[in-house]
């Protein structure tokens, strides 16, 4: 019912691509990060909540939006958006057709976040899911435990008089880290100028996050030396960080969980806080929906399909997809595994 083509997922009974990664006619998107929703297709569907995030990435698009769980025609096929709890706006698409119906997950997490409706289990016969922290070695800790320590450190740097630079990706996990920080700040948050659209963004939609400003062009030293910083990971090493002298770094992504990572990488702190499943929660994912088959894209998608079909006896398969997950900017490399 959905098959691989060179632009991306296709399903020939309803004329649309899931995420397709070249442009399409009709474009049916999971969530607003830039490998799902790419510029260029003739026409946009996703769910409401991830109108303001998807337009101000494709300001040109055009974009229609359904409710969570309202269906809809197109072609032959009935197509619904279902919680994905990844970002917010994120969605599995449902797709029905002749009785047969398929889930695509987008990227997906289960732990509580106050920016995102939390995924609901869809059941389907055919479920494609994502892969990217499919090893047993990725479990997470509560995110209350994860925003405790990132206060501790802050708060330790601050009474030292040293910023705290806490990259992380600039859609959905600075935002999530203001909305847990929310009103427990004890000192100022700003944001690099590339933090600032998207939570402008889910400001607009309504999400509550502790207030931070703009990194102004004169502010430097003593300005930011009691501040939370927050700055994609691509401001490491660049000029942008001359304003910042003696600032203690850290980075905040599943990725930290791993130590050879953190130390080759020789961030100060690291903080495995990720907006995507851990292995625990992928299977339970997988086994809730009831699925006979299972795709698996990107991440570590040859393993989780092995185990799939030798533990629990499912039919897999693995679809390759130019999806690179939650910081492409993370230049992988094999020791790293996949970029989150
Ligand atoms: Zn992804
Ligand atoms: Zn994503």
């Amino acid at each position: 019912m959905i098959v691989e083509t060179a632009a991306g997922l296709y399903c020939e009974a309803g004329g649309f691509h899931i995420d397709p990664w070249l442009p399409v006619e009709r474009a049916v998107i999971t969530h607003a990060h830039s490998d799902h929703a790419r510029p260029g297709s003739g026409a946009y569907l996703c769910v409401d909540a991830a109108r303001t995030v998807l337009q101000r990435r494709l300001p040109d698009a055009a974009i229609e939006t359904l409710g969570y769980g309202e269906p809809r025609t197109l072609g032959d096929a009935r197509v619904s958006f279902h919680p994905a709890g990844h970002i917010l706006g994120s969605a599995q698409v449902r797709v029905e057709h002749r009785g047969e119906v398929w889930v695509v997950s987008g990227d997906y997490k289960r732990q509580a976040d106050p920016t995102c409706a939390p995924l609901e289990p869809v059941r389907c016969h055919t479920f494609v899911t994502e892969a990217t922290f499919a090893l047993p070695i990725y479990t997470w800790d509560s995110p209350i435990a994860v925003v405790d320590a990132i206060l501790d450190w802050w708060r330790g740097n601050r009474d030292e008089g040293r910023p705290s630079v806490l990259f992380c990706y600039v859609l959905g996990k600075a935002q999530r880290i203001l909305a847990e920080i929310g009103d427990r700040a004890d000192g100022p948050i700003h944001l690099h100028g590339a933090m600032c659209g998207m939570t402008d963004a889910y400001r607009e939609a309504g999400v509550a996050m502790a207030a931070a400003e703009r990194v102004g062009e004169g502010m430097r030293g003593k300005a930011l030396a009691r501040s939370l910083v927050l700055a994609p990971l691509a401001a490491r090493g660049t000029s942008w960080m001359r304003r910042l002298p003696h600032a203690s770094d850290a980075f905040a992504s599943g990725l930290m969980r791993v130590r050879g990572v953190r130390r080759q990488r020789a961030f100060d702190r690291g903080f495995a806080l990720s907006d995507h499943a851990d292995w625990g929660a992928l299977l339970d994912t997988i086994g809730e929906t009831g699925a006979s088959r299972v795709l698996v894209t990107h991440g570590w998608s040859e393993a989780l399909a092995r185990y799939l079909r030798e533990a629990r006896g499912l039919d897999t398969g693995v679809i390759r997809t130019a999806y690179e997950g939650e910081a492409g900017e993370l230049t992988s490399s094999p020791a790293d595994g996949p970029a989150e």
